[in-house]
């Protein structure tokens, strides 16, 4: 069996990848930080399709939670090991930057990016132990081109784009591929409050996105298929950008 780990995976983009790559086979672990009872509903449809699945809570930002809930499943399954990592935990608190408080620069920054490193890090060893693996980081368009009211969220996805492009030169002759998808405006809880109608004029294909598209790069990515694609940056944005 193959697993997969899904950071944010109760809600939203990380939810679609979770149900996506256990239609793809994968015994998915599902990472969230407080929804327990959405992160079950997502373990129940994905049973219910005739998949495997584990939820496993831990906040992505604390190194002692990250350390103990993975050391914890490695010892419930010591002949396993994580095949896929996708690292989409995140979230935003938007507002200018003169504006700014200290915890909306910190809150965000420890999510995305500090818990980009201690998941990565935590799983990087077995992956190249092994010769093989997947690491797929959820980025933005935002860590891309930069969005007003955004600094500290476009800091920690540029961070990210940029943490992909050199983990994938060290781990490339180890058979181990690092990649990005960098979202535009996709239909979740962290755009629900957005004024759709009025952004959607300035996408190009008109529309926001859905989760299952991005899910639908997520799964080429950690597919075998994917073996010669590394360091890359894959917009899913309806032509935004
Ligand atoms: P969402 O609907 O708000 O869901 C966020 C998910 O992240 C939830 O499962 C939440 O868990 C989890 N989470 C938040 N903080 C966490 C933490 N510290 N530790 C563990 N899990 C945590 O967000 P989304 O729109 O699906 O976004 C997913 C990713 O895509 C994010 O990285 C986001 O920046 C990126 N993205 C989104 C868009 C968009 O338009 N939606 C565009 C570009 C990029 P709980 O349910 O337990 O709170």
């Amino acid at each position: 069996m193959r697993y997969a780990l899904v950071t944010g995976a109760s809600r939203g983009i990380g939810r679609a990848v979770a149900k996506r790559l256990a239609h793809d086979g994968y015994a998915v672990l599902i990472n969230y930080q407080r929804n327990e009872k959405a992160a079950q509903t997502v373990k129940e449809e994905i049973e219910a399709a005739g998949g495997q699945a584990e939820l496993l809570r831990f906040d992505v930002g604390n190194k002692e939670q990250v350390e103990s809930a993975l050391n914890g499943w490695r010892e419930a399954h010591p002949d396993e090991r994580i095949h896929v990592l996708v690292n989409n935990a995140g979230i935003r608190r938007d507002t200018l930057m003169v504006f700014m408080q200290d915890c909306d620069w910190q809150q965000v920054l420890d999510t995305s990016l500090q818990g980009f490193f201690f998941v990565t890090r935590a799983l990087l060893q077995p992956m190249l132990t092994a010769r093989n693996g997947r690491i797929i980081n959820i980025a933005s368009i935002s860590g891309v081109n930069g969005l007003p009211g955004q600094t500290n969220y476009s800091a920690a996805k540029a961070a990210i784009i940029g943490a992909t492009r050199s983990l994938a030169k060290e781990v490339a002759s180890r058979k181990v591929t690092v990649n990005a998808v960098a979202p535009g405006f996709i239909k979740t809880d962290m755009t629900a409050e957005l004024d759709e109608a009025s952004l959607k004029q300035m996408i190009p294909a008109g529309r926001f996105g859905t989760p299952e598209e991005v899910a639908a790069v997520v799964a080429f990515l950690a597919s075998d298929e994917a073996s010669y694609v590394s360091g890359q940056v894959i917009g899913v944005t309806g032509g935004l950008g």
